[in-house]
C-alpha cells in the first residue's frame, strides 16, 4: 500500500470534466486504487477522497490524477490489462493480473472509451474490412467494421443487421466515402451492399481476413488456402478479430 495525494495543481478538481472546485468535506475517508504489482506482490495507491464542489457537476468526488473517474484501478493498471485482453484471452489475463473478469470487462469499456474519444477512428480509411462474428454457440452476434491500414476497428455493435454499416456510413460523412479505396466484397452480403452503396468509386475486394462461412458459395471453395492474388497485404498481419491460426484460411 503506497500512500500518496495529487500534487497541487492537480489537487481539488471535478473528477468529471476536471474543472478546479472548492473543496466540500473529506467525503468517506480513504481509497485504495489498484496499482500494476510488484511481482508477486499486489500494490494499491491509497489516497484521501474529498468532494468538491463544481459549478456544472455539483457535489461530486474530487477526481484522482492516477485513475480514470469511477474506477478503483489506476490508469496504469487498466493500461496494462486492456493491453494483455488484446493478446490473449480475457480469462487468462483475469488470471495473470489477478482480478475478475467481470472488473476487466468494467476497465476494457473505460479504456476502449477514451480511445474512441480521443483518436480519429474514420481519419484515413482507405481499405476497410467487415464482418459478422458469433458467439454463445452462434445465437448472439456482432458486426464489425475495421480500417485495413490502420488496423483499428472503427464500428461494431451487437446483432446481425445493417443497422452497424448503416451507422458506419452516417458516421463516414459527405467526404470521407471518396476517400475509400476498398471496400469488402465477401463476409455478409447485408454488409458489402450498404457499404458500397455509400462509397461507389472504391473497388469491391475479397477481404482474406473475413470467415468464409458467410461468404457467397464459389468463394467458399477458397476455405482450404486464398490464392496469392487474394493474400493479406504486406505487412497487415492477422486481422484483430481473427480466431483461425494465421496462415489457414
Ligand atoms: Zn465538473
Amino acid at each position: 500500500m503506497l500512500a500518496v495525494r495529487p500534487g497541487r495543481p492537480r489537487r481539488d478538481r471535478c473528477s468529471r470534466c476536471g474543472r478546479r472546485a472548492p473543496r466540500r468535506g473529506t467525503g468517506d475517508g480513504r481509497r485504495g486504487w489498484r496499482a500494476p504489482g510488484l511481482g508477486v506482490t499486489r500494490c494499491y495507491l491509497d489516497a484521501g477522497a474529498p468532494r468538491v464542489t463544481c459549478p456544472e457537476h455539483g457535489v461530486v468526488v474530487a477526481g484522482a490524477p492516477w485513475a480514470r473517474p469511477g474506477s478503483r484501478f489506476t490508469i496504469a493498471f487498466e493500461d496494462q490489462a486492456a493491453w494483455l485482453c488484446a493478446r490473449m484471452p480475457a480469462s487468462s489475463a483475469a488470471v495473470l493480473l489477478r482480478t475478475t473478469w467481470r472488473a476487466l470487462q468494467a476497465i476494457l469499456v473505460r479504456v476502449a472509451g477514451e480511445l474512441a474519444g480521443s483518436r480519429g477512428r474514420l481519419d484515413g480509411l482507405r481499405r476497410i474490412g467487415a464482418d459478422e462474428k458469433a458467439w454463445r454457440k452462434g445465437h448472439r452476434h456482432v458486426t464489425v467494421v475495421t480500417g485495413h491500414d490502420t488496423g483499428r476497428l472503427v464500428r461494431a455493435a451487437e446483432g446481425r443487421n445493417q443497422e452497424t454499416p448503416r451507422q458506419f456510413s452516417g458516421d463516414l460523412g459527405p467526404e470521407r466515402p471518396a476517400l475509400l479505396e476498398q471496400v469488402p466484397a465477401g463476409g455478409a452480403e447485408r454488409i458489402h451492399a450498404v457499404v458500397a452503396e455509400k462509397a461507389p468509386g472504391a473497388v469491391m475486394r475479397l477481404d482474406p481476413f473475413t470467415s468464409s462461412r458467410g461468404a457467397p458459395a464459389p468463394w467458399t471453395s477458397f476455405a482450404g488456402g486464398w490464392p496469392a492474388s487474394f493474400a493479406a497485404p504486406a505487412g497487415t498481419g492477422r486481422h484483430p478479430l481473427s480466431t483461425a491460426p494465421a496462415g489457414r484460411r
